[in-house]
């Protein structure tokens, strides 16, 4: 499921949000503000597959992306898994331009950029030694002793560490191609090392990854939800509605047809409400003035059904974006 790199939900989320929202909506900025940064992270991670695509041990790996581990109650999630028949590398990939200082005894990550306010930011070093604890639990569960490595990452040009982590290693993505080498070395040099099948461990994490809810954040105030825009919408001119004539969805701002523009509605509908949907509803969101023209579309929309005619509910799968 995550052989490659997808959006992780919170990019996803802000996404759908940014383009339901009204053009003039008070929340917009906030809410481009968090995209930008969800993007940002997303460029880095996507820098840091490239750059561990060009290590000279890549064909041996399997590699897993946005992985969760642990239990459906408690979890972590990581930004890449490296497995080696030696060894686990968890990568953590951090993308925060600026001057960045990290306080070994409070825990306490800084960065200043051009001269300006000293901000507090998350602690990479906790949440990579706390992805080391899940990793090595789930691997004891199935009973293997494989090491288990992790690694910082920054991913940003301008990135500037004062000072390196204690106990714990932290490199811009350009040193990572000499790090992995070092990393090899280590097991080169041992008598015996171990050898651990790849493709198991792999299938082992994707088979046990527990199952997570949609993102919902909780600094959102609820009230904008009922400002979202509704229908299915122009993906060539913007946030135009588009009307539903002869088995298509027609533009009349920029003549723009399509047979499938809804599945992106029912994308956006699942990411910002709810993967369920019931056929009044969706009849409502999408604009369409019959019950019997809305269940024909979404009959045809390859969605799982869920109950009989009366209380159907219908499953959204995501459409995989990268
Ligand atoms: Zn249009």
């Amino acid at each position: 499921m995550n052989l490659i790199r997808r959006k992780s939900e919170k990019y996803l989320f802000y996404e759908a949000l940014e383009r339901r929202l009204p053009s003039n909506h008070y929340y917009l900025d906030t809410i481009q503000q968090n995209l930008r940064k969800e993007r940002g992270g997303y460029t880095g991670e996507l820098r840091v597959d490239r750059e561990l695509h060009e290590t000279r041990h890549y064909e041996e790996y399997k590699v897993l992306r946005n992985l969760f581990v642990g239990s459906n109650q408690s979890y972590c999630q990581i930004d890449t898994l490296v497995i080696h028949q030696h060894f686990i590398l968890i990568i953590e990939v951090k993308n925060i331009p600026g001057f960045l200082t990290y306080d070994e005894v409070t825990h306490q990550l800084t960065r200043q950029r051009d001269n300006g306010p000293v901000e507090g930011m998350g602690d990479p070093k906790s949440q990579i030694k706390r992805s080391e604890r899940f990793v090595r639990n789930f691997l004891t569960k199935y009973k293997l002793s494989i090491p288990v490595h992790g690694m910082i990452v920054l991913s940003n040009p301008t990135s500037i560490l004062a000072e390196p982590f204690k106990d714990c290693p932290a490199v811009h993505v350009s040193g990572l191609y000499e790090t992995m080498e070092n990393l090899h070395q280590l097991y080169t040099e041992h008598q015996n090392p171990p050898n651990f099948d790849t493709r198991k461990i792999q299938r082992l994490f994707q088979q046990h990854e527990p199952i997570i809810p949609p993102y919902r954040p909780t600094h959102i105030p609820i009230t904008i939800f009922k400002d979202i825009q509704t229908g299915v919408l122009c993906s060539n001119c913007g946030k135009n509605k588009l009307d539903y004539k002869s088995k298509s969805w027609r533009c009349s701002h920029c003549k723009f047809k399509s047979e499938s523009a809804h599945l992106e509605a029912l994308n956006e509908f699942s990411i910002l409400f709810s993967r369920e949907i019931t056929t009044v509803e969706w009849m409502n969101f999408s604009g369409l003035k019959s019950l019997a023209t809305t269940r024909r579309v979404l009959n045809e929309s390859n969605l799982e059904k869920n109950g009989g005619n009366k209380n159907r509910k219908w499953i959204i799968h995501r459409i995989s974006k990268s």
